[in-house]
């Protein structure tokens, strides 16, 4: 019930946050919300998720609380659902010696706040906030969210070299708040960038495809390629420069985009099989837009062949919609199992040695009925394969 308010409405992430922490503070520990929550907060962004730094163990803040997740457990992070809202606890964290610029070796948990916002990578991400709404700055984060400024806590090139997914991470907050990377902590990206190769596909493409969906990407795609961090990065640039010259895409179109220059099916990319096929669907169908054939229904979704000819339009400037549109409505038969025999029955009428004459002759039979040379009818379709018997 804490979480509704006094008309009944479900009140907002923030103040069910502050609810999370002061539940915390009555068992006798220190919590604060920190991080993306308390910056977006004081951008006026609306919270997507929040994350809570406290005193208290994983042990205490699972016995604090009803619902909870081991998430992370031996980092230090409890996942705590209450009443549909997700936040995620971790103890304060100093973390240990940093093995080949990944993650920390080992952590160790700390009572002082003040080792937890250290490790943290920018100035903007180590704010936290406690129970009154009142903010903790030990890095000067506010100066910095301010003046729309990225720069890391401390020296940027131990940090970097700490965790060289930093990197990509100025870039990512780069392009979604809009802000500049300041001036030491580029020069770092520009001297370390070549360390990125130690960080792990997965935590790289994490970022990357965030990234991509920010719609005010191009900036920080821009500084990728000036600061020849694109180039460090496996080779990214030419990929990249791809997105400079074009109007707004959507998350999957740039990644298409890249894809044009960057094989992704290889190493040392890890992209899932679902999204490779998209790449290379997407990739047939804009090839079939140079001669749009009634067949290109049958063998795609329309909602896929209007996805790829937003995307046509975008780059080329030509809208083919109209004419899509009026072959779609043309088309005798919508679909392939709308054809009215089957590859089963032309099996049984026909009964071919060569098994592949099934495929061959329901490709002609689709050409053939969505030119109306011949109608969809069994009766139509069996007559005109009794002709063709003499082929097989
Ligand atoms: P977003 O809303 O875009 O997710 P975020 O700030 O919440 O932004 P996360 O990647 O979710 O970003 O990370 C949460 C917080 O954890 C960050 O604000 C930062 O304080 C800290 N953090 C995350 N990754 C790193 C890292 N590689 N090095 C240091 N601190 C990090
Ligand atoms: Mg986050």
């Amino acid at each position: 019930v804490i979480v509704y308010n006094e008309c009944g409405e479900k009140m907002d992430l923030l103040t069910h946050g502050k609810k999370i922490i002061k539940k915390i503070n009555d068992a006798g520990y220190e919590a604060y919300l920190v991080g993306g929550a308390v910056r977006d907060y004081l951008l006026g962004y609306p919270i997507k998720d929040i994350d809570i730094t406290t005193s208290a163990t994983p042990d205490k803040i699972e016995s604090i609380f009803e619902k909870t997740i081991p998430t992370g457990k031996a980092f230090g992070t409890i996942t705590v659902i209450e009443d549909d809202d997700v936040f995620e606890i971790t103890t304060y964290r100093k973390d240990g010696t940093y093995l080949n610029h990944r993650k920390p070796e080992s952590i160790e948990f700390s009572n002082q706040l003040i080792d937890d916002l250290k490790r943290r990578d920018f100035t903007i991400n180590g704010l936290c906030m406690d129970v009154n709404g009142d903010i903790t700055d030990a890095f000067n984060g506010l100066n910095d969210l301010e003046s729309k400024t990225i720069k890391t806590i401390k020296n940027p090139h131990e940090r970097f070299q700490e965790d060289a997914l930093r990197m990509i991470r100025a870039f990512r907050f780069q392009a979604k708040l809009g802000f500049d990377i300041e001036k030491e902590t580029l020069e770092a990206i520009q001297k370390e960038a070549p360390l990125i190769q130690k960080v792990s596909i997965e935590r790289i493409q994490d970022e990357f495809k965030k990234m991509l969906n920010y719609e005010t990407v191009k900036p920080s795609i821009q500084t990728m390629v000036d600061t020849g961090f694109a180039r460090a990065c496996f080779e990214l640039e030419e990929g990249f420069k791809k997105l400079l010259n074009v109007p707004e895409l959507n998350g999957f179109e740039r990644i298409y985009r890249v894809s044009l220059k960057v094989d992704f099916k290889k190493d040392p990319w890890k992209f899932p099989l679902k999204t490779l096929r998209k790449i290379e669907t997407f990739n047939d169908i804009l090839n079939a837009f140079n001669d749009i054939h009634p067949r290109l229904f049958l063998n795609y979704p329309k909602a896929l062949i209007d996805e790829v000819a937003d995307y046509h339009l975008k780059v080329s400037g030509m809208d083919l919609k109209n004419e899509l549109d009026k072959v779609y409505k043309a088309l005798k038969i919508k679909d392939k199992k709308d054809l009215a025999i089957n590859g089963l029955m032309i099996d049984e009428i026909l009964k071919p040695t060569d098994k592949s004459m099934i495929q061959t002759l329901l490709n002609t039979l689709y050409d053939k009925v969505l030119e109306g040379a011949l109608n969809n009818d069994k009766a139509t379709l069996i007559k005109y394969l009794e002709t063709r018997k003499k082929d097989l």
